[in-house]
């Protein structure tokens, strides 16, 4: 056996055992060899196994508000600083909300997140949102309810949970170095910020990132020790896709195997955390998207996401059901 391949089986070895990594350990996975890459998917799918056992988690994201966004995340469709072609719409009502959740329950999502543009909302539009939120407990029960409405303070994160909500979803994009590059109207400390308002009020805590924004494999490394250091509950992972008419248009997607390569040590690096594969996993992972799972992905978003389509409902869960997993 090679070096590297004794390295991650006796990483493996220790993260089975309990226990965790530090940067420092993760570090010289980031340099595997493609000949390795089998063997690394391999342990992190014994990891995901162990931990999350063998069900995909299903989550359905609608967008409840679209658009004229004042922020200038580089990647985004719906910031007023880019020229895309994206249907604009104001918060959509709380029936209207309703309506999307019952789409979702038909097709098999076990949660549904209303998302709404912009960095943080009125008053008005956080009260329709409660209202929104209790339509849909009352009706379905056993939907577990998410949003992602932006910065957010404790008072109002507090507000939504006594709503209904289960779940919010705010993710930091990037390491706070590379951070300045991918938004320059809000900070990274801003959105650390909301993340332990989120704590605070109860709720649990979906974030992660995107990768492909320019960022360096280190970069990635470091935004994914920062999750570990706030202990969130669920890592939505994002892979570029780039958007004509925003400032990212040109970028080059990362090869497959490289975003693979760094599901994988996400997962070593978050033994037992949810660990979801969201937009851009159809455009940049082509024939691959089964391997997520083998490289440790408990978890896709299905039916679409925001401003861009996605799989069939349908194909995603046969999928699924061919690699021998449950949804
Ligand atoms: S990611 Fe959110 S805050 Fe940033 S431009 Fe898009 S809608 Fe606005």
């Amino acid at each position: 056996m090679g070096m590297m391949r004794k390295l991650i089986k006796g990483i493996t070895k220790r993260i089975l055992q309990g226990l965790e990594i530090s940067f420092n350990d993760a570090q010289p996975l980031l340099s595997l060899r493609p000949n390795d890459l089998d063997f690394l998917f391999e342990n992190a799918n014994s990891i995901r196994e162990r931990f999350r056992g063998n069900r995909v988690g299903l989550c359905s994201i609608t967008n409840a508000k679209s658009g004229g966004c004042l922020e200038d995340c580089a990647f985004c469709s719906q910031s007023n600083f880019h020229h895309t072609n994206i249907k604009t719409y104001p918060l959509i009502t709380p029936k209207g909300m309703l309506g999307r959740a019952k789409k979702a329950c038909e097709t098999k999502a076990h949660r549904f997140c209303l998302v709404t543009s912009g960095c943080s909302l009125t008053e008005d539009e956080l009260d329709n949102i409660c209202f929104g939120l209790n339509l849909i407990k009352n009706k379905f029960p056993d939907l577990k309810l998410d949003a992602s409405l932006g910065v957010i303070s404790l008072e109002d994160a507090k507000k939504l949970k006594q709503a209904g909500l289960s779940r919010y979803n705010h993710n930091l994009e990037a390491c706070e170095e590379f951070f300045p590059k991918v938004c320059t109207t809000h900070t990274f400390s801003a959105r650390k910020r909301t993340i332990l308002n989120l704590k605070k009020a109860g709720l649990e805590v979906c974030c992660g990132g995107i990768f492909g924004l320019g960022e360096s494999e280190i970069e990635r490394l470091k935004l994914g020790f920062i999750l570990k250091e706030l202990d969130v509950d669920c890592i939505p992972l994002n892979f570029l896709n780039p958007i004509p008419g925003t400032r990212l248009e040109n970028n080059l997607k990362p090869k497959p195997l490289e975003l693979l390569k760094m599901v994988a040590i996400y997962r070593f690096i978050h033994p037992k955390k949810e660990i979801k594969i969201c937009g851009g996993r159809e455009n940049n992972l082509k024939r691959s998207q089964a391997m997520i799972f083998k490289a440790g992905a408990d978890s896709i978003i299905i039916g679409g996401y925001l401003t861009t389509r996605g799989n069939p409902v349908e194909k995603d869960l046969e999928m699924i059901k061919s690699l021998g997993l449950e949804v």
